[in-house]
């Protein structure tokens, strides 16, 4: 099936009541037919549900769709993208490891590498930039994963993610890239050799603001047998969960069962079946909306570059951007529709120009149906000196919008009557 298909139909069979769309298995725990049968689901040897907090029927439809969606063996859905990001380095780092990390992050994603791992004792190796050669320096026989952004947020920088793997692999070391603002409708990174993704599926997946949530999704071609000594917690028997050896129980599945088993059945960060049922509502149209998203935001791009009162455009869709050549290379010239512009006129110009919006939300998200626009010097970065701002790529003037699905002509008249005060 195609991604459109995937997305409306993936992982559900009707069940034994024929409702047509998945029903929300609102249930703590899950009945044995008798001990063995209990038996055999803790011993992982027979498939099946034992309670929420690892497994649910609402949440497994997610799980497979999502995976289908990135063309993976199998996905875990989780509370919010921030616990999928959590759990992913868990699932094969603990004390004394370290991982390398290219430097654009999500902000929240900065905070935990920055200041949470290490004072867990998992060291983040921050490269200089973007490039595969920057990682490479940083990878030692301690390394267990090489992190990144497909596209970042804020900053709307591209990774070459193809070359970043092809050094990550020359050393036996996995890769995980959060695709949260491509969406696998853009691009999917299996299919360049990342090993495993993230996403935050409040954003573009579920599409409509209405439910965090997030997924981990293992693409079941990283060779973690081969590479036993760097990743002893899928090659020997798992102490916290009876003995299992991941690799020899699961295959290909191994690191995806290991996250469920180890961080997310003892730390607990599910996601709720309420959620999942939303999420899923969300992503039967993640394609099509991919596609307006990205038309709208690069008539808007177009027209912010043309406007006199506008200093500068950052928006990978337009041509002379510097990181087109990726956004060909990886997307067929499409860049999502986050984009950040500078409005002439310094901090108080920006803050004039955000607050006469009128169909763009001002607020902290991104990836809704509906427009949204952020100023970070008045909100996000306020803390921030003016030194600063530029270590992080913030200026006062700066306006990151997230462009919606609505009709194109109310948004331009929106930033075009914002823009005239
Ligand atoms: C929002 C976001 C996250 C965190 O996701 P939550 O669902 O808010 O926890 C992680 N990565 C990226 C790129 C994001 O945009």
């Amino acid at each position: 099936m195609k991604d459109h298909t995937i997305a409306i139909h993936a992982g559900y069979e009707k069940d034994g009541t024929n409702a047509v769309t998945p029903p929300i298995h609102q249930t703590v725990a899950f009945e044995f037919d008798d001990a063995q049968h209990g038996a055999d689901l803790f011993n992982l040897a027979v498939p099946g549900n034992i309670y929420s907090r690892i497994m649910n029927p609402t949440c497994d439809v997610l799980e497979q769709r999502v995976a289908q969606l990135e063309g993976g063996v199998g996905a875990l859905a989780l509370s919010a993208g921030s616990a999928a990001i959590h759990y992913a380095i868990l699932t094969i780092a603990s004390m004394g490891d370290n991982i390398v990390t290219t430097p654009q992050l999500y902000g929240g994603t900065y905070t935990l590498f920055a200041h949470m791992f290490p004072d867990m004792g998992i060291e983040v190796r921050f490269a200089e930039d973007d490039s595969p050669e920057a990682i490479e320096k940083l990878i030692d026989d301690k390394t267990k994963a090489v992190f990144m952004e497909t596209i970042g947020n804020p900053a709307g920088n591209i990774v070459d993610i193809a070359e970043i793997a092809k050094v990550a692999h020359a050393h036996g070391v996995c890769t995980i890239a959060d695709n949260t603002v491509a969406t696998p409708a853009l691009l999917k990174p299996f299919e360049h050799g990342i090993d495993i993704v993230v996403h935050s599926l409040t954003k573009y997946m579920g599409g409509h603001g209405t439910s965090l949530g997030g997924i981990i999704v293992d693409s079941g071609n990283f060779p973690w047998a081969e590479n036993a000594e760097r990743y002893p917690g899928l090659n020997t028997p798992e102490a916290s969960y009876h003995g299992v050896v991941y690799t020899e129980a699961l295959g290909a599945a191994a690191y995806i069962g290991r996250a469920r088993t180890v961080p997310l059945r003892n730390t607990g960060a599910c996601l709720s079946p309420m959620n999942a049922f939303l999420l899923l509502q969300g992503i039967e149209t993640m394609p099509l909306r991919m596609e307006r998203h990205c038309e709208n935001a690069l008539a808007v791009a177009q027209y912010l570059r043309k406007h006199p009162n506008v200093d500068w455009v950052n928006f990978a869709a337009l041509p002379d951007d510097k990181f087109h050549p990726l956004a060909q290379k990886y997307m067929g010239g499409n860049a999502s529709a986050i984009m950040t512009f500078g409005v002439k006129g310094g901090f108080d110009a920006g803050v004039k120009f955000y607050d006469k919006l009128g169909i763009f939300k001002r607020l902290v998200n991104i990836g809704d149906a509906k427009s949204l626009a952020c100023h970070p010097a008045s909100t996000t970065h306020r803390q921030l000196s003016e030194e600063e701002f530029v270590k992080v790529g913030v200026t006062p003037e700066m306006i990151r919008l997230s462009v919606g699905i609505e009709a194109i002509e109310d948004l331009l008249e929106d930033l075009d009557q914002a823009l005239a005060t």
